[in-house]
């Protein structure tokens, strides 16, 4: 076989970049009883230099994220800097409490003995992040496997360059690479990674992806979580604020440019406000990016990841509206700046590949419909999303669909916010994710619960029902069923 020099140079950077994960994997397991073993106050001592370190290179995660898709600074601030360092104050706050052993009660056939359920660190971890808050998901991820006292090997996304890059000096200098190591690369560094056997993998991505994850974890039975994404719809009834309804929706969609996990990917509303929305909608899209001029001059809104991701979003818009779909607001693109406007999309259909697949871009359908079952079949006819938001003011109704539909997380007159609470789960189900990120819920996706029964020495209820068994065992058993 003929093999170019490109190619046996690409071969041969990958060959390396195999071995030297194996070496930092094999020295992580090497030290995985040390940072099992550290106490609270050392895990917060790693958190605050986290912490410190991000506050003070503020400047330079504004410019890797402007430099990698033109995401503004507000949004940087707002939504990778302040929301890590939210994480971090909050692990340090509870840490203590969350890894004291739990005693739970203990029933009467196991007198004698006391219960507990204690905090195991999984052990050395894999985080593997999209592109799309490139900053924000590689660290939060980090930030419970450190609280939870586990080594972690990262990747994060080779389509945001930059941010990968300074994310990596970062950890570099923050960490010994036996405790926290980065590696940069594509899909087959991370194919690379997958077989490694960790102890536990922290995947967020797509659902295809997440696929390819959790098969490569099975070879190794590792646990895994995995932070997925989807379609997630958003209701508006009859009975919504029409104006505090589109002034929601506009930020949720288009901020970081439509490339958020729990946007609303499109809307489902009743007919009697459709019009109002849309009308508001298209204000609100003016008023937010475009109060003085054009809205591709605008400096808050940022820009699609690369042109294979913006030929993909034009063309889910261009095949709409060659089917019969109409553009309400926005529809212009440029290709040299990935530009896209804020578009609103209506006359759509299932056949449409932009309601066949998760959009992840600035193009929101919106869907007229009749009666609240209408809009719940609608969503329980597609995968569960991640998220799904109502906008209502009767909160009997908002409520009637919480109960009918199901969804990773759940947003009423809200959207995006939702996964700002730190005492809030944050994760999917099903198609949408495995397991849940964030403040306590993160620290247990890096922990194992290890039930611990306690006997006494010499004692235990569970003696009467030792072989033989004789005919009082078996009345024993039976009165045991009767009355415990
Ligand atoms: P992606 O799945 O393409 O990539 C995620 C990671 O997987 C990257 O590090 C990438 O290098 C790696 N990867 C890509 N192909 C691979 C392969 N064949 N084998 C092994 N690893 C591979 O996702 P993306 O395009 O970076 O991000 C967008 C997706 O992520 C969307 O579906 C979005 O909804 C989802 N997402 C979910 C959350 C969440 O918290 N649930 C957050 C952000 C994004």
């Amino acid at each position: 076989m003929n093999t170019s020099p490109l190619t046996t140079d690409a071969t041969s950077d990958l060959q390396r970049t195999i071995r030297e994960m194996q070496r930092v994997f094999t020295l992580q397991r090497a030290h995985r009883p040390i940072v099992r073993n550290t106490d609270a106050a050392a895990r917060r001592r790693k958190l605050q230099v986290l912490k410190e370190w991000m506050l003070a290179h503020r400047p330079d995660i504004r410019d890797a994220l402007y430099r990698d898709f033109r995401k503004p600074a507000l949004e940087v601030d707002a939504t990778e800097i302040y929301a890590i360092k939210k994480e971090i104050e909050f692990a340090q706050r509870h840490l203590a409490r969350w890894m004291r052993p739990k005693t739970v009660p203990t029933p009467l056939t196991m007198l004698g003995a006391r219960s507990r359920v204690t905090y195991e660190p999984r052990g050395v971890s894999l985080i593997m992040a999209p592109w799309n808050y490139p900053f924000y998901l590689v660290v939060s991820p980090l930030v419970s496997a450190i609280a939870a006292g586990c080594p972690a090997m990262v990747k994060p996304s080779e389509l945001t360059p930059h941010t990968a890059a300074l994310v990596h000096r970062m950890l570099s200098e923050l960490f010994p690479e036996n405790e926290v190591a980065v590696f940069e690369g594509d899909a087959d560094v991370a194919g690379a990674l997958l077989g490694l056997g960790f102890d536990h993998i922290f995947f967020t991505g797509s659902p295809a992806v997440g696929k390819i994850v959790m098969k490569a974890a099975a070879q190794h039975l590792t646990s895994v979580t995995l932070e997925l994404g989807g379609k997630s719809p958003a209701i508006v009834d009859e009975t919504a604020d029409v104006a505090d309804a589109a002034e929601k929706l506009v930020w949720g969609k288009f901020l970081n440019n439509g490339q958020t996990c729990v946007a609303p990917d499109y809307l489902l509303v009743q007919r009697t406000v459709y019009q109002p929305l849309v009308e508001a909608l298209k204000n609100t899209i003016r008023r937010y990016y475009a109060p003085g001029g054009e809205v591709a001059d605008s400096p808050d809104y940022g820009r699609i990841v690369n042109a294979r991701h913006h030929q993909r979003l034009t063309q889910l818009l261009r095949t709409a509206v060659e089917a019969g779909a109409e553009v309400v607001a926005g529809g212009q693109s440029s290709d040299g700046d990935c530009y896209l406007a804020p578009t609103l999309l209506t006359n759509v259909n299932d056949g449409m590949a932009v309601m066949q697949q998760e959009i992840f871009g600035p193009i929101l359908p919106i869907i007229p419909y009749a009666t609240r079952e209408e809009a719940i079949a609608y969503v329980n006819n597609g995968d569960k999303p991640l998220a799904l938001y109502i906008f209502s003011q009767d909160s009997a109704k908002a409520d009637y669909v919480l109960e009918h539909t199901s969804s990773g997380g759940a947003g009423v007159n809200e959207c995006v916010a939702h996964l700002n609470n730190p005492h809030l789960p944050f994760g999917g189900i099903n198609q949408s994710g495995l397991g849940s990120a964030h403040g306590y819920y993160g620290f247990r996706a890096f922990s194992h619960e290890k039930a611990v029964l306690k006997q006494r020495v010499g004692f235990t209820v569970l003696k009467f029902l030792y072989p033989p068994y004789t005919g009082s065992v078996q009345r024993m058993m039976d009165w045991t069923m009767k009355w415990f």
